[in-house]
């Protein structure tokens, strides 16, 4: 029993999720030390003790689930097809590099198996880059927010033509469902069961002890309803919200989101009015960044650092405009990085 007892004295858990050796056991190695250069013997017993849990500690460390950021881009990607603009022209000039569309993936390492949140035309380069970072992962779901084309499209290499996978758990609201199965080519994902369409509606998937679960948000629904993405551990909170016309539009006071969630990926489509002379902006509404960061301006620094805008369309000056990136740095507020990771 005294045995154990010392034993559970070893580690206590940090405030980061680190595992640490507790103070007591340390300061206990530390004096132990000073009576073991005289005993050689036991001295190296206690080193080799002292590095097994240490290595412990690490293999802890590289079970814990995590958030990879796939994609930042809006749902046309960067740079856009055709455009002539400084946007997607100063891509052959400068050190700017294309960007997929936005995306998570929720990775378990400890079994080696991820989820998406949804699935882009980038599909197969971003699994491409997952697999840099987690060798042979292997897909074990998918998350969809809304049926625009950014967001669902990606599933078509699950097909007869490409993966071919079988009832790969697609989760999504009823009416995303439905247009899936009855519109062609998504419709035969569903005959040939590639996918498992599943509902994700007023309920919580549990995912090893990770909760999902949606918020609906006001968004153009032609096709399906949109929704947004809580994605929780015991330790730590993500919201996802790619899409929303306008915050005020919103049941939800994304105020009080920032506070209530560790990590927030939200709406960055455009920075500014104006920035598509060539056509009405109120046909395709979303909070301008600029609304965003005024709406959230009293904000502490801690709160600012956990809004991470994503979903950047390739006129928003902060996809390729080093200046502007920077300027905007001082703000407090953050851009989600495609690679970015975040431990649960
Ligand atoms: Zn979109
Ligand atoms: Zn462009
Ligand atoms: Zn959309």
């Amino acid at each position: 029993m005294a045995k154990k007892e010392k034993e559970s004295e070893v580690f206590s858990k940090g405030a980061s999720s680190i595992w640490y050796l507790s103070e007591k056991h340390h300061l206990a190695i530390l004096h132990k030390r000073q009576k073991e250069i005289l005993r050689p013997k036991m001295a190296l017993k206690r080193l080799s003790l002292f590095f097994m849990a240490l290595l412990f500690s690490f293999s802890l460390k590289a079970q814990e689930a995590y958030i990879m950021v796939l994609g930042i881009a809006q749902d046309a990607g960067y740079p856009q097809l055709s455009c002539k603009k400084t946007c997607c022209e100063s891509m052959k000039h400068n050190p700017s590099k294309p960007e997929y569309v936005s995306s998570l993936a929720l990775v378990f390492p400890e079994d080696n198996t991820y989820y998406l949140f949804d699935c882009t035309p980038d599909f197969k380069k971003q699994n491409l880059l997952l697999r840099e970072t987690q060798k042979g992962a292997e897909l074990k779901g998918i998350f969809l927010t809304h049926a625009h084309i950014g967001h669902y499209t990606g599933l078509m290499f699950l097909g007869r033509e490409s993966l071919s996978s079988k009832n790969t758990p697609v989760y999504a609201m009823p009416r995303m469902r439905n247009f899936l199965e009855e519109n062609g080519p998504w419709s035969q994902l569903v005959s040939l069961q590639n996918i498992q369409l599943e509902a994700i509606e007023n309920k919580e998937v549990l995912l090893n002890e990770v909760q999902i679960s949606t918020i609906e948000v006001p968004h153009r629904d032609e096709f399906s309803e949109t929704v947004a993405y809580s994605i929780k551990s015991k330790k730590r909170s993500v919201l996802f919200v790619p899409d929303i016309d306008k915050w005020s539009k919103w049941e939800q006071d994304i105020k009080s989101l920032v506070k209530q969630y560790d990590f927030l990926f939200i709406d960055g489509t455009f920075y500014q009015e104006n920035e598509l002379p060539d056509r009405p902006m109120s046909e395709v509404p979303h909070p301008f960044i600029e609304e965003s960061m005024n709406l959230l301006k009293d904000l502490d620094k801690n709160e600012k650092a956990k809004v991470h805008f994503i979903h950047l369309n390739h006129t928003n000056h902060l996809l390729w405009d080093s200046k502007a990136q920077l300027d905007f740095e001082k703000s407090g507020f953050k851009l989600a990085k495609t690679g970015q990771i975040v431990k649960l």
